[in-house]
């Protein structure tokens, strides 16, 4: 089948809507070597539009698998400097930055944890001008994916490689509602509105806490800080660039109150996480932290996770995502974030967007922390929706108001 058609239309879709290059920006792809061909077209589309250089910053899952396991220990300690002014450079001039995320999602299976942490520890700093800004939309943003042949056996356990790449690649232009017509640029456009419109329902609740509950036994309290502020579908840098941060996205998300999480939650699907599979998650959390943290398979890459800082073991994110949704709906487990946590409401330990609070965008580090917002070196997804799950919404007047029923939204 010829597909050329399908993938240009992916390729303009990432560059006009999910970053929406200006006349003139600079424009860095994060990308794995195996898709280079993908990321040829990406920088087409986006010199078609007025780009002013692309820069590639290549990815390789064989080679990052053999530095986690050969490389001289040091080296888990540092990020070269070269490496840093690269990345904080571009974030600080505003250049567009897309990722190709695409991994075998066991490329880091039998590492030893340390080394994952220390590592992440040290590009943290190393990258915090990169990492703060990209948290606040400093500049405009997008993570996207494309099947490589590690990964798409792994969601299509039973497939020969080619038959599995082939299904793989059907699921995520279903997904991103890529259909060679054309048409995504448009179809985007609306469903950004879409999304806003329920962002906007729920603005207006003003809630203070949600309740969550289902027969996993999920029985949570998340209360809300004053000020919070729902987002979903595009959002805008700095300059005011309007720009959609994950291609696809289906969910409406804010931030928790980090010391206001109480009770007990189960994790519904898998977590794919630093090339590790973490299955049967449930959390128990007291004022905010994780008290105790609980893995089926990869307890010890889940423990490693939430221990990389203090913000580490709080929630940075709420989100709703119907289990009645386009992604959900095909019933697939991706073994890929960028999709599972599109198919289902999730919640995320770690970092908040500073979006999430009126005027967080222009706050410091200290302001965004005493309004609420967990701070954190990473922020990682995981997925709680079930087709049981209800959300009960208190707003701040004291109504009650049933958010979620049954999986899906109520309002
Ligand atoms: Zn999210
Ligand atoms: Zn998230």
């Amino acid at each position: 089948m010829d597909m050329t058609n399908q993938f240009q239309e992916y390729a303009r879709l990432l560059i006009e809507v999910g970053l929406n290059v200006q006349k003139g920006q600079d424009l860095v792809i994060a990308c794995p070597v195996e898709c280079a061909w993908f990321a040829r077209l990406c920088a087409a589309a986006a010199y078609d539009v007025g780009c002013r250089e692309v820069v590639m910053n290549w990815r390789d899952d064989a080679l990052n698998r053999m530095k986690y396991l050969r490389a001289a220990d040091e080296v888990f300690d540092a990020t070269p400097a070269w490496q840093a002014e690269f990345l904080n450079g571009y974030a600080r001039k505003g250049a567009a930055y897309l990722s190709v995320s695409a991994s075998d999602p066991e490329n880091l299976k039998g590492v030893d944890p340390d080394r994952l942490v220390r590592q992440q520890r040290a590009g943290s700093a190393a990258l915090a001008d990169f990492h703060r800004l990209q948290m606040n939309n400093g500049f405009p943003w997008c993570v996207a994916s494309i099947p490589i042949p590690s990964w798409a056996v792994k969601a299509f356990p039973g497939c020969g490689e080619a038959e599995a790449m082939e299904k793989l690649w059907g699921a995520i232009f279903e997904a991103v509602r890529v259909t060679g017509d054309g048409q995504a640029v448009s179809r985007w456009q609306e469903h950004v509105d879409t999304l806003q419109k329920r962002v906007d329902t729920l603005n207006s609740l003003n809630l203070e806490r949600l309740h969550y509950t289902n027969s996993l036994g999920t029985d949570l309290t998340i209360r809300l800080p004053e000020g919070h502020v729902w987002s979903g579908g595009d959002g805008a840098a700095a300059t005011g660039q309007r720009f959609v941060a994950n291609i696809p996205t289906e969910e409406i998300f804010t931030a928790p109150l980090r010391d206001g999480v109480d009770g007990v939650v189960y994790a519904s699907l898998p977590l794919v996480h630093d090339g590790n599979i973490i299955k049967g998650i449930r959390f128990t959390f007291r004022d905010g932290r994780i008290v105790e943290a609980q893995a089926d398979e990869g307890e010890e890459q889940l423990k490693a996770a939430i221990s990389l800082d203090e913000g580490a073991a709080r929630l940075g994110e709420v989100a709703l995502v119907p289990y009645d949704s386009p992604i959900s709906n095909q019933r697939l487990l991706y073994y890929n974030t960028l999709f599972d946590e599109n198919a289902s409401c999730h919640l995320a330990f770690g970092q908040a967007y500073a979006e999430c609070i009126r005027g967080g965008e222009k706050m410091s580090k200290e302001e965004l922390l005493s309004a609420g917002l967990n701070d954190s070196i990473t922020h990682v997804d995981f997925m709680v929706g079930t087709a049981d799950l209800s959300i009960t919404g208190y707003t701040r007047d004291g109504r009650e108001v049933p958010i979620f029923v049954n999986g899906n939204f109520a309002l």
